[in-house]
């Protein structure tokens, strides 16, 4: 199921990243931890109600060097293609500025559900200005305070209560979906083109309530596949599209409706800190991926240059090192049909279920192998495994004791269980867990 996108607009200081940050709260990423990748605080999930969203910091995607009416301009033009409601946020210290009124005006006919919070209401006196809001036209204005929480909860019961009705865009049993992301230019929308054209495409741009996730079916060799988010690339021409933040944030949506993420490499420019970036996000929601490396049509295309590109790959990309690699070209369609098996395998991998008793055998072997680890004279006991979930797949290793669980071992017994059962192109769990 899609999860809902609520953006968060308004001008600079009034509070929007220090309300963002309050509706996150703390999460911790693995991928921060991976070195040249770093979390980009402007779009992360957020709960309210047992309501799962994503939420986008507008305030958080520079646009070059713009004046301020031009940025909040197009940040308000972001916060209307992406997001099914939008938090409006007003300085209630301040009062209604013209800009506000600028914002105000284009939000206002997007036909978006606009949710308005007066912030920095931090005590209650001041809420009884909170009514001179109302003249902006969006019905009530809630009085909030992001640095003390105070409103939020009321603000929050407003803004799910327009969240779009899901229960159509539920997926489909047996089906594919996959996304492509990477860089701005690195050849998506020619990529999901040639796709398109070499496929049987069954219902293509079906709009429904969400519409800015735009759907394609296709089916090949009796699968079915879904491209998710095309919408993303349809959008050209727009300023802000090749703003690095933006493609960021595009590709975590993307992520989020897929099983299966095409990583884009530019064959031509070569990689980027950028789409390491990009790919550490596919990584870390657990996504089966496949690298593409696009545009080999530029390369002189041999074995050795294959060979060449895919070691700096690997080099560059050390966390995907399950990840199999296309080179191919969007343009002239070479290679193109090695793409789909590829799809069609690490989704396979993805929600592959192996039984426990062979799970075992693997793990026994493992351990006679290379016996466990010693640490400060007491020694790690495997007692047994078992697979717990797929999508990606997720192994409960129970010990006597997971703190001597070191992760140089648990690496190891991760490559046994690869070697024994081929998870090409799906990350894999492993967690160790207490059993007396
Ligand atoms: P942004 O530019 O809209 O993202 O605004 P920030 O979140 O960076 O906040 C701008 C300034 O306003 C910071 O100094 C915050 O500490 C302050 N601020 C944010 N929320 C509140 C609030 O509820 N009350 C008060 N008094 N200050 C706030
Ligand atoms: P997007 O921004 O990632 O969607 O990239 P586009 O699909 O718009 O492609 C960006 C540019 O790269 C366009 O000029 C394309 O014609 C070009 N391009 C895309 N795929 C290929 C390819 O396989 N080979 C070559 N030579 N150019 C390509």
């Amino acid at each position: 199921m899609r999860k809902s996108v609520v953006a968060i607009v308004g001008r600079p200081n009034v509070g929007k990243s220090t309300i963002f940050n309050r509706l996150v709260g703390e999460r911790i990423s693995i991928v921060e931890d991976t070195p040249g990748v770093t979390r980009d605080r402007i779009y992360s999930e957020a709960e309210w109600l047992n309501q799962k969203f994503n939420l986008i910091d507008t305030g958080g995607i520079e646009i070059g060097d713009e004046p301020l009416l031009i940025q909040m301009r197009q940040q308000a033009e972001i916060a209307i293609d992406e997001a099914d409601v939008i938090i409006f946020i007003v300085n209630g210290k301040e009062g209604i500025t013209a800009a506000d009124e600028e914002v105000a005006k284009m939000l206002f006919k997007s036909n978006k559900p606009i949710v308005l919070g007066v912030n920095k209401m931090d005590n209650p006196e001041m809420r009884a200005t909170v009514y001179e809001y109302y003249s902006l036209g969006f019905g009530e204005p809630y009085p909030i305070s992001g640095a003390h929480g105070l409103g939020l909860g009321d603000l929050l019961d407003e803004v799910v209560s327009h969240f779009p009705k899901t229960e159509e865009d539920e997926k489909e049993e047996d089906t594919i979906y996959f996304s492509l992301i990477g860089r701005p230019n690195v050849g998506k929308s020619s990529l999901v083109n040639a796709i398109l054209n070499e496929n049987r495409v069954i219902v293509s741009d079906i709009e429904g309530t969400t519409r800015d996730a735009i759907d394609t079916h296709l089916q090949r060799d009796g699968q079915n596949y879904v491209i998710t988010d095309t919408a993303g690339m349809r959008k050209r021409g727009k300023v802000y599209e090749s703003t690095e933040k933006y493609s960021v944030l595009r590709a975590l949506k993307a992520i989020d409706r897929s099983d299966v993420v095409l990583v884009l490499i530019d064959a031509e420019t070569g990689i980027r800190e950028q789409d390491k970036k990009i790919a550490g996000y596919a990584h870390e929601a657990g996504r089966a991926i496949v690298i593409v490396v696009n545009k080999w049509d530029t390369i002189e295309s041999n074995e050795k240059a294959m060979k060449e590109f895919e070691i700096k790959i690997r080099a560059h990309f050390q966390f995907l090192d399950y990840a199999p690699i296309v080179f191919l070209s969007a343009k002239t369609k070479k290679r193109l049909h090695t793409l789909m098996p590829m799809i069609q395998l690490v989704s396979e991998n993805h929600s592959k279920r192996i039984p426990t008793n062979v799970l075992n055998d693997v793990i026994m072997d493992a351990l006679a192998m290379n016996p466990t680890p010693t640490v400060k004279g007491r020694r790690l006991k495997v007692l047994y495994a078992t697979q717990v979930a797929v999508k990606p797949p997720s192994f409960v290793i129970f010990v006597n004791d997971p703190e001597l669980m070191h992760f140089s071992y648990k690496r190891f017994l991760e490559n046994k269980i690869r070697d024994a059962f081929g998870f090409e192109g799906t990350p894999i769990k492993i967690f160790a867990r207490r059993r007396g």
